[in-house]
C-alpha cells in the first residue's frame, strides 16, 4: 500500500473493506487469541516535558510516587498469579532508578519465574550501556514509542528531545536482540492525514515486533488541554492498516482506546489488534499514573481488574491467552 492509498483509507474511503481485511489477517495469524501483558507502572516521576502527557515534570499538581524493589516484585507476583505471560515495567523517564537497580529487578524476576514470564521494559530514553546491561541481565523486550516520525511535530511535542536520537535508540535495541515495540499517537494536535499516513508507513518499515497506535487524549494539566481527543474511527483505521502492513506484529488495543468509548478496545481487537495490557500497579498509587483522563481509574484490586478484562475478552468471542506471546514472525 502506498501513501496515497493509506491517506484515502484514513479518510474513510472504504471502511468495510479495510476493517474486514484487518480482521481476516488477524484471524489468519492469531485466531481469537489475545495476549495479555500486565503493566507495573512503578514510578510516575519524569524529567521530560512532553506536551501531551500528564506525567510531564511541569505538572506540579500531580503527587509523585516511586515503588521500592519489594513493591515492584509484589506487583510482578500478581502478574504471575493472574497467569499473564508478560510483565511490562513502565515509568516516566526517572533516572533515580539506576542501571544496577533495574538490572537486579530483572535478575530477580528471572530467578523467580525463569522464562515463564517475559520482561518488557518501557522506561523511556536511557543510555546505550544500560540498555545492553539490561538485555544481558535477561530483559526480553523494550517498548519505546516514536510518537510521530514528523521531525517538526516530534520536536515540538517533546521539547529538548531529538527524533533522530529516538530512532537511533530503536535501531540499537533491535541490534541488542530485544523484541522491540514502538508506536505513534493518532491525532496528536497538528497531525495531518499526510503525517499520520507517513507515520504508519514508517512504523511498518522498521521490522518491529510490537506496534502500538492509540488516540491522543487531552489532559487538563498539559498545554494541549484544549485540543480534541483522537477520533475513534481513525484510530480503528490505523490499527487495521497496521495489521495489513505488519502481519505478524503484536498490536495492542490500547487503554487510550478505552478512554474514548467503552467498547473501543474490543473494536480494536476485531479490526486487527491482538494484545491487551491491563495495569497491575498497586491500587494505592494506580490513579497517580495519570497519563491522560480515563487511564487507571478503576477502584478494584489488580486481580479483580484482570478478571474483568479476561471476562470482557471471552464474552466478546475472543480467548484470553496465558501464552508469553512472543513475536511469531522471523527476524
Ligand atoms: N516515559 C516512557 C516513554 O515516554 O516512553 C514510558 C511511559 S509514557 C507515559 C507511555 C506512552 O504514553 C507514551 O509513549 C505516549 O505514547 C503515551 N501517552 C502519553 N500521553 C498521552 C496522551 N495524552 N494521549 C495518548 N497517549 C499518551
Ligand atoms: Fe515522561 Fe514518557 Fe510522559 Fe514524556 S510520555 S512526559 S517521557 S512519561
Amino acid at each position: 500500500m502506498n501513501l496515497k492509498e493509506i491517506k484515502e483509507f484514513l479518510k474513510g474511503a472504504d471502511d468495510k473493506l479495510l476493517f474486514s481485511q484487518g480482521e481476516s489477517i488477524r484471524e489468519k495469524y492469531f485466531g481469537k487469541e489475545v495476549y495479555l501483558r500486565g503493566i507495573v507502572e512503578f514510578s510516575n516521576v519524569c524529567k521530560e516535558k512532553c506536551l501531551y502527557c500528564g506525567l510531564r515534570c511541569s505538572n506540579r499538581e500531580l503527587k509523585r510516587y516511586r515503588l521500592t524493589f519489594d513493591e515492584i516484585l509484589e506487583a510482578v507476583e500478581l502478574v504471575r498469579k493472574s497467569r499473564l505471560g508478560t510483565v511490562v515495567l513502565q515509568s516516566g523517564n526517572d533516572p533515580s532508578y539506576t542501571t544496577e537497580f533495574i538490572e537486579s529487578i530483572i535478575r530477580e524476576i528471572k530467578k523467580r519465574y525463569g522464562n515463564s514470564i517475559a520482561i518488557t521494559l518501557s522506561l523511556g530514553e536511557r543510555d546505550y550501556d544500560e540498555l545492553k546491561r539490561w538485555r544481558d541481565a535477561g530483559a526480553d523486550r523494550y517498548l519505546l514509542k516514536v510518537e510521530t516520525f514528523d521531525k517538526k511535530l516530534y520536536e515540538k511535542m517533546r521539547p529538548g528531545r531529538k527524533l533522530s536520537e529516538r530512532l537511533k535508540l530503536i535501531e540499537y535495541l533491535m541490534k541488542l536482540g530485544y523484541e522491540v515495540g514502538s508506536g505513534i499517537i493518532v491525532d496528536l494536535p497538528e497531525m495531518t492525514d499526510e503525517i499520520l499516513a507517513n507515520d504508519l508507513l514508517e512504523l511498518s518499515s522498521l521490522g518491529l515486533h510490537m506496534i502500538a497506535s492509540g488516540p491522543f487524549i487531552p489532559h487538563n494539566k498539559t498545554p494541549l488541554y484544549e485540543y480534541p481527543s483522537g477520533d475513534l474511527k481513525r484510530s480503528l483505521r490505523a490499527i487495521a492498516l497496521l495489521r495489513i502492513l505488519n502481519k505478524y506484529s503484536n498490536i495492542p488495543s490500547t487503554s487510550a482506546m478505552a478512554s474514548l468509548s467503552k467498547d473501543a478496545r474490543i473494536r480494536g481487537l476485531i479490526v486487527g489488534a491482538n494484545v491487551i495490557m491491563p495495569s497491575l500497579t498497586p491500587l494505592r498509587v494506580r490513579k497517580l499514573y495519570n497519563i491522560y483522563p480515563g487511564k487507571n481509574e478503576s477502584d478494584s484490586s489488580a486481580l479483580e481488574d484482570v478478571e474483568k478484562i479476561k471476562n470482557l475478552i471471552s464474552s466478546s468471542g475472543f480467548i484470553p491467552s496465558e501464552s508469553i506471546g512472543n513475536y511469531k514472525g522471523g527476524n
